[in-house]
């Protein structure tokens, strides 16, 4: 299943007379849609998530961001109205929300990563070198996440003769970071 497939599904894991209660696709949050008073069915239509705002939504992404709301033999069928509190997710549930959590994890990375990059290429360019701190302003990321993104990156503090901010671990860093960060000597 591809990314864009897994998000236009989401599990039901329960129903009863008046609600659906999903795992979120795209947060991972249990959100309730309307049932229908049928607590029998298959399938539940599709739906758009209320994780995304409204003025997000529109003709071009709805698509994107719909999903169709499809039962499990693990689907919980109750007659008594049931509440987010009471559910309890099983094994696989919880690895499927727990995939979830990660993939926004790495796509806030991701999107992290780039915007430090991006300023440390801006600051090379303006005949600067890279510092933590410049590179702090100029990407608007906090100072933990600059500090991990040079460590990650072989790029570590020199506090001996030349003070600055060098490659330590050239089989960490790119061809351009070596070049604009030089390796410690
Ligand atoms: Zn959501």
């Amino acid at each position: 299943m591809d990314e864009i497939e897994s998000l236009k599904k989401a599990e039901v894991i329960a129903v009863d007379r008046v609600h659906v209660f999903i795992i979120c696709p795209h947060c991972g949050m249990i959100h309730l849609h309307g049932s229908t008073r049928n607590n029998t069915l298959d399938e539940y239509g599709s739906r758009v998530p209320h994780c995304i705002p409204k003025d997000v939504v529109d003709g071009d992404t709805l698509s994107l961001v719909q999903y169709d709301l499809i039962t499990t033999p693990d689907t919980i069928r109750s007659d008594d109205e049931l509440t987010t509190k009471k559910l309890k997710l099983n094994e696989r549930q919880l690895r499927m929300r727990q995939s979830i959590f990660q993939r926004i994890a790495d796509e806030r990375k991701r999107i992290s990563d780039d915007k430090i990059l991006n300023a440390v290429r801006e600051l090379a360019l303006r005949g600067s070198k890279p510092d933590l701190w410049r590179i702090k302003i100029y990407s608007g990321e906090p100072h933990g996440k600059v500090k991990d993104w040079l460590h990650e990156h072989g790029i570590w503090y020199s506090s001996y003769d030349r003070k600055g901010w060098y490659i330590e671990h050239p089989d960490k860093a790119t061809s351009e970071l070596i070049t604009i960060f030089s390796v410690k000597e």
